[in-house]
């Protein structure tokens, strides 16, 4: 009997062992696949993060390098073995464009990394300093990754920007001997045409006065233009100095419904500039630039609303600064044209067929006094359904 007992468990036991192996074994199998599937992502992911056209580099949350892509080598020369795990504030120096060293905790990076920024994308640009010691111009963004609300690390895209820096000289080398050249012509034909019409050399009939009526209003448009190139080189080099005045936003408002009702009144828009709300309220920055900057907005609000429409400028409290916006339900910017209206020169598609005469240069002006300033330009659009401009400025006098 005892033995025959042995036999059953013996055969029990080679059973369950039979089980247990068939089951590590589809267990080992199914690791074996995820393992796979796993090895294929991370395979897929590596190729398609180095074999994008940009620098990329992903920091943990010290701010040292976990992983670069291959454009990131041959942006900067170095190799992913030499720097994983050093500091890219280190490995990678930051200048500004007149060559001074950008402090580490100034770097887009480290404020990505310690959440005073969200994503950072921005219009300016730096250079950066490669392997060699030469160094090139760059452009690009910084997003934080989090894992359940913490910020684990961070990663950075960016790309050399010499090209346009090329172009944008060209246009600037433009934009000087266009300006300087014309000045001289147009001011000549405002002078002839103001003699003309003061009648000292006899009088002229009326198809003719409104001749030169025409005359002169095309010039002072030429003249605008002129003004306007002349303004934007000024600015871009520099030559103008931030004079810091309290202004109380109730002044602003009444100062720029006033300068920007002529155009509003000529094409038929209405303007409400109602800040009751906020009155009383003062901010410490240049009048003149803020003044400039909301007249662009409120200006090109009217330009580019159809007759009858309405444009509302507003403004709103936040801790430290006030947000002044402009709202027009006009043509609004095409979504893949909004990163570029803030370029010099640039227009719009729908914009010039709108309205065929603009420079393209009043929110490239706008954006470099903004940034003298200490303020911040924000954009929301929607095509045929209109556009809103935010300015966001501190309240106190910048540091900047
Ligand atoms: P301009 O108005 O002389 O063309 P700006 O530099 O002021 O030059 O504006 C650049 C471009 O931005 C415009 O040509 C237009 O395409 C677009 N834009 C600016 N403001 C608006 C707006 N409120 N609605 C629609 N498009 C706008």
């Amino acid at each position: 009997m005892a033995v025959l007992q042995n036999i059953t468990d013996r055969k029990q036991i080679e059973e369950d062992l039979e089980n247990a192996r068939t089951a590590a074994k589809n267990v080992f199998e199914d690791l074996q696949v995820e393992k796979e599937a796993l090895d294929n992502t991370k395979a897929k992911d590596e190729a398609i993060l180095s074999g994008i056209g940009e620098g990329l580099v992903a920091v943990d949350k010290e701010g040292n390098i976990l992983f670069i892509s291959k454009a990131f080598e041959a942006l900067t020369g170095w190799g992913e073995k030499e720097i994983a795990g050093k500091r890219m504030v280190e490995v990678v120096p930051q200048e500004d464009e007149a060559g001074n060293l950008v402090p580490p905790q100034e770097r887009a990076i480290t404020q990505a990394l310690v959440g005073t920024t969200t994503t950072s994308s921005s219009s300016s640009s730096w250079y950066y300093i490669r392997k060699d010691k030469t160094r090139f111009p760059a452009s690009g963004i910084v997003t934080p990754v989090t894992l359940d609300g913490k910020i684990i690390g961070a990663v950075e895209v960016f790309r050399d920007i010499t090209k346009e820096k090329e172009i944008d000289r060209m246009k600037t080398e433009f934009l000087a001997l266009a300006s300087h050249q014309l000045r001289t012509p147009l001011s000549g034909i405002k002078w002839f045409v103001e003699t003309l019409d003061r009648k000292i050399l006899g009088t002229v009939n009326q198809k003719q006065q409104e001749y030169l009526d025409q005359i002169y209003q095309l010039n002072e448009r030429a003249l605008k233009i002129v003004f306007d190139m002349l303004n934007a080189l000024r600015i871009e080099g520099g030559d103008v100095a931030m004079k810091t005045e309290a202004i109380s936003l109730a002044r602003l408002a009444r100062d720029v419904s006033l300068a920007t009702a002529p155009v509003a009144e000529q094409r038929g828009v209405r303007l409400h500039a109602d800040v009751k709300n906020l009155a009383t309220t003062v901010v410490e920055t240049d009048a003149e630039m803020l003044r400039s900057i909301l007249e662009t907005f409120i200006v090109n609000a009217i330009n580019y609303s159809e007759r009858g429409q309405d444009i509302f400028f507003d403004v709103t409290e936040e801790t430290g600064s006030v947000v002044f916006s402009v709202k027009d339900s006009g043509i609004g910017i095409p979504n893949d044209e909004q990163g570029r209206i803030f370029e010099k020169f640039y227009r719009a598609s729908n914009a010039k067929k709108f309205k065929p005469d603009g420079t393209g240069l009043g929110l490239y002006v706008a954006s470099m006094l903004a940034e003298k300033i200490g303020a911040k330009i924000l954009l929301e659009s929607e095509p045929g359904k209109g556009s809103i401009f935010y300015l966001r400025v501190p309240k106190l006098k910048s540091t900047t």
